[in-house]
């Protein structure tokens, strides 16, 4: 059985999840420097990546066309709007499907996550 997200754990994501937030709006009018799919472990998969803003344009544009970008960018922003949401009603970490938990380990490393493991990999949804 995995273990489940305390209060205090789901408010230190909310805050994470809030001050992601900022930084993809701050992105989204920036031209965005990072790639969402791949933010989660962009420190861990791109150590080399520069902090000048320069630098980090020119990876993203070895890596998808800007409008795939920012339709991504949207998309995460929708997640994350929906996660606070649930974590406001108090529904959150709670599979959307089989409403069973999700599971601190899944949460931590993906907080928008809204199904659990074997509900997304049941319907195949593309994340
Ligand atoms: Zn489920």
């Amino acid at each position: 059985m995995e273990k489940e997200l305390t209060n205090k754990e789901i408010e230190a994501i909310k805050e994470s999840l809030l001050a992601r937030k900022a930084e993809l709006m701050a992105d989204m009018t920036e031209k965005s420097r990072v790639n969402p799919n791949e933010s989660d472990n962009l420190s861990s998969k791109f150590p080399e990546y520069g902090d000048k803003p320069d630098e980090n344009a020119q990876e993203i544009m070895d890596y998808s066309t800007d409008l795939a970008t920012e339709q991504i960018l949207e998309k995460v922003l929708l997640e994350i709007d929906d996660a606070l949401k649930r974590i406001d009603n108090g529904n959150y970490g709670i599979c959307r499907y089989c409403k069973n938990p999700i599971g601190a380990k899944r949460l931590m490393a993906r907080p928008t996550a809204s199904s659990c493991i074997s509900c997304k990999t049941e319907l195949q949804e593309n994340e």
